[in-house]
């Protein structure tokens, strides 16, 4: 089926999102509408783009298979550049009593917390992890996610980290979704580590790097660069360790207080700063002036209660945004695409075009896959969504609606 051609034709709108590198401030306003455009894919790749009327004159449509997208939006399959789907273990009870008021000391006493998810990531058989987080790419490929990336960061010990990458490995082999992997040992210091935090990040230096380096399946080293958690010494030091084994880098920045993580993420030139919430004035400036992607996740910040970051802010000041679901199972239960886009648009102010740009060649920027996704450019993968609608602006004003009506990965079609 992959080699064959597909024709979609008299699309409402060909939102393109054209163009190879990320769009910075204003640059992120233009999506590049194409009013009853076309597309054209050959063996998965986009090789024809523009007005039908064009697209016609330059194809023989016999060797096609053709879509008559008639009333329906075409756009580039979005990208969800932060997730951490690969988990064991549920924790809607500590969720209930988040709900109630019950104080974050209580729920640690009762064995909440990130060490719940550890234990139960830990104790979960490789085939459990992969057939729960297979589901879950499901779920994000019917609300028009085409690439995701995925984190390690909840075995915190090596063997259940390198299972975790492993099973994000195999689920980019076997399902049709591109997964990035990241490697994120240093998402929080595990209970064999309390208190010795310096000894934890020289164990991920010299124990848990190397063998994640040699499964050559991982692109990105991550680290959660927060108050009382890695602070921006031990940052630094184990990012700087992991860019000399030729990882890209990513952080959690400055998503609990204004910690400086935006900072040190383009100090150190890393692809990404995610979270934001509480980025300073001069981590806003310092990224603006940066090459590193500025990631936010309104929906953990929706899902916790807490304030949004300054997206609106940000881009005003010049940064290039992306936007994506944080997934997790603690802070944030959901992968909804629907529903980020109202919270982008309708909380954070970004208009309609803004959170397209930033879930799509942003997104894609932020996992360094720019050059072959997150538009519809002649060249790049076939990744593409057909809308129910004939507008992308139906995207945030039809709020929390998946209106999603086929998903095209590497120019296969399935219907949503
Ligand atoms: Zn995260």
């Amino acid at each position: 089926m992959e080699d064959e051609k597909i024709l979609i034709r008299n699309a409402s709108q060909v939102v393109t999102c054209s163009g190879f590198e990320a769009k910075r401030g204003k640059a992120m306003s233009d999506v590049g509408v194409i009013e009853d455009g076309a597309v054209a894919v050959s063996n998965g790749i986009i090789t024809h783009v523009g007005p039908t009327e064009v697209v016609l004159r330059q194809v023989d449509v016999d060797d096609y298979l053709e879509i008559d997208a008639y009333g329906r939006a075409l756009l580039p399959g979005f990208v969800d550049s932060h997730t951490h789907l690969v988990f064991g273990g549920c924790r809607e009870e500590e969720f209930s009593w988040r709900m109630r008021g019950d104080s974050y000391m209580s729920i640690m006493e009762r064995g909440g917390g990130i060490v719940n998810t550890m234990n139960a990531t830990r104790s979960t058989s490789y085939d459990d992890l992969f057939e729960d987080a297979y589901d879950r790419l499901d779920t994000m490929m019917d609300m028009g996610v085409t690439t995701v990336e995925g984190k390690s960061g909840y075995g915190l010990d090596l063997a259940t980290e390198l299972i975790q990458l492993r099973v994000m490995k195999e689920l980019n082999d076997d399902h049709p979704l591109d997964v990035v992997s990241t490697f994120l040992g240093a998402h929080v210091v595990p209970p064999e580590f309390t208190g010795r935090t310096d000894a934890y990040v020289d164990y991920i230096i010299d124990e848990m790097l190397p063998h994640v380096r040699a499964e050559r399946s991982v692109t990105f080293c991550d680290v959660f660069c927060e108050q009382g958690v890695f602070s921006i010494e031990q940052s630094e030091r184990l990012l700087k360790a992991a860019r000399s084994q030729r990882f890209k880098l990513k952080l959690h920045a400055d998503g609990i207080g204004p910690f400086g993580g935006a900072e040190l993420a383009a100090r150190l030139k890393a692809v990404s700063a995610d979270h934001l919430s509480h980025v300073s004035n001069y981590g806003i400036k310092r990224l603006a002036r940066s090459g590193t992607i500025a990631t936010l996740l309104p929906l953990t910040t929706f899902s916790l209660g807490k304030p949004y970051a300054p997206g609106r802010r940000m881009i005003d000041a010049g940064c290039a945004v992306a936007l994506a679901s944080g997934l997790n199972p603690e802070s944030c239960f959901s992968c909804s695409i629907p529903l980020l886009f109202a919270l982008a648009c309708i909380q954070m102010k970004l208009t309609p075009e803004e959170a397209l740009t930033a879930l799509t060649i942003n997104g894609a920027a932020a996992l360094g896959r720019e050059k072959k996704v997150g538009s519809i450019d002649v060249g790049k993968k076939a990744d593409l969504i057909l809308l129910k609608f004939p507008s992308y602006k139906f995207l945030p004003y039809h709020v929390g609606m998946n209106i999603v009506d086929t998903v095209i990965k590497d120019g296969v079609l399935y219907i949503v």
